[in-house]
């Protein structure tokens, strides 16, 4: 092999196999590009593809994993997120990483915004920290695996004749995820119910911009077996979403109004319940945080996720013992996972009994 041959081959070399775990202390960041099966469409966007961040923390002998994806409407992307990471990298690989509260209490301090950033950092430590307990993250956390709720699967916004075919494809799932808040909602809800009885949760990802034109929808959505509505109203119009509340019988969940813990008490008579995701919270110290906080007012929860690899939604999954709802399926939608992590039986999330994060190269 001539040189030039081994470093092409060298770079095709897939990345898991290129981590091995450092003995000192270690910390890399990448941006890595999530390929969709389905070009994915909600109110906000349409892609093809996802660039997240990954990082690893090596020490020990031990990587621990993480990963966060850039949100567009929270003004992050992937190398604004990689920039951030880097920004902490002599404080990462100088603190003591079980004293992961401390040390991620400090990247919240100094960073600023780039939540996609902390959470790649805060999951690699809490990864490191399970494996070097030698304890799966659920355990740490104190929950019992079996009690992990059924995840719904995501139906992104399309033509009839796709999301029917869609629709097909989900059939393992018992509970469906329907995006609307375009115009074609009712084509939409009509094309998946041509095909399944089965139960829908409906996120209208702030595309509703009217409240009566809201109210309407939700009550005959609700007609159409849907659980609940979540984001129905953009995220400052919580006042509006106080008055359709009061005319409406199932559940509003709050995504985009709901992004940190400060944000929950203001939410609590607008809303039902919050959609908690890593990605937004920065990470799992603070998504917990957020499950409990929710809990404290009376709040239903629920986890959430964006398009990731099975990093990110892994570590989401060893929260889920703690939640009402879980849409943790965005692994599901993508073609290169460089990981296994957490399963889904017939809808079922099933994590892994392996220290830390419990995961193993894909
Ligand atoms: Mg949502």
């Amino acid at each position: 092999m001539n040189r030039r041959s081994f470093f092409q081959s060298a770079a095709s070399v897939p990345l898991v196999g290129t981590l091995r775990a450092a003995a000192g202390p270690a910390f890399e960041s990448r941006i890595v590009r999530l390929h969709l099966q389905h070009t994915w469409t909600t109110t906000m966007s349409s892609s093809e593809y996802r660039d997240t961040l990954q990082a690893t923390y090596s020490r020990d002998g031990i990587a621990g994993h993480g990963e966060g994806a850039p949100i567009v409407r929270y003004q992050e992307d992937a190398r604004s997120a990689q920039k951030a990471a880097e920004s902490v990298r002599d404080l990462v690989l100088s603190a003591d990483p079980l004293q992961f509260a401390k040390l991620m209490g400090e990247v919240f301090r100094r960073v600023d915004g780039e939540w996609a950033a902390k959470a790649a950092i805060d999951i690699a430590l809490m990864d490191w920290v399970g494996q070097k307990l030698g304890i799966p993250l659920y355990t740490y956390f104190g929950l019992d695996p079996k009690d992990t709720p059924l995840t719904t699967f995501s139906i992104g916004i399309d033509t009839p004749e796709t999301t029917r075919q869609k629709t097909r494809e989900a059939a393992e799932y018992p509970i469906l995820k329907v995006k609307v808040g375009l115009a074609t909602d009712e084509p939409t809800i009509e094309a998946v119910r041509s095909v399944t009885k089965k139960p829908l949760r409906v996120d209208a990802n702030e595309g509703w911009k009217d409240k009566e034109e809201a109210v309407r929808k939700i009550n005959w959505l609700e007609t159409q077996g849907v659980e609940f509505i979540e984001q129905p109203l953009p995220a400052d119009m919580i006042e509006e979403t106080r008055w359709i509340r009061s005319r409406v019988h199932i559940p509003i969940i709050a995504d985009e109004a709901c992004r940190h813990a400060a944000d929950i008490p203001k939410l609590r008579d607008a809303f039902d319940g919050v959609n908690v995701k890593l990605d937004k919270a920065g990470g799992m110290l603070e998504a917990y945080r957020m499950i409990e906080i929710a809990k404290a007012l009376g709040m239903k929860t629920m986890l959430g996720c964006m398009v990731s690899s099975s990093v990110s939604v892994t570590a989401a999954a060893h929260l889920s013992p703690l939640v009402d709802y879980a849409d943790l399926d965005g692994n599901l939608l993508i073609a290169n996972d460089p990981f296994h992590g957490v399963r889904v039986e017939k809808g079922k999330l099933v994590l892994p009994n392996r220290p830390g994060l419990g995961l193993t190269p894909a």
